[in-house]
């Protein structure tokens, strides 16, 4: 399961919305509208911090 990096909801990669590839991570999309929004400003979702409190762990 994929986390929507706008909305931070849980998006499942084979029904997501749209995808986009940044910075070489795949990032998916609950909507349409989030998506666009993180095309707006990527770095703004994509550079910030998820979730405070808990370590970064790339697990594929
Ligand atoms: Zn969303």
């Amino acid at each position: 399961m994929a986390t929507d990096p706008v909305c931070k909801m849980k998006v499942d990669p084979a029904k997501a919305a749209a995808k986009v590839e940044y910075a070489g991570q795949t990032y998916y999309f609950c909507s349409d509208a989030c998506h666009k929004a993180f095309s707006a400003e990527p770095r703004q979702y994509a550079g910030g911090v998820p979730d405070s409190g808990s370590h970064h762990h790339d697990h594929k």
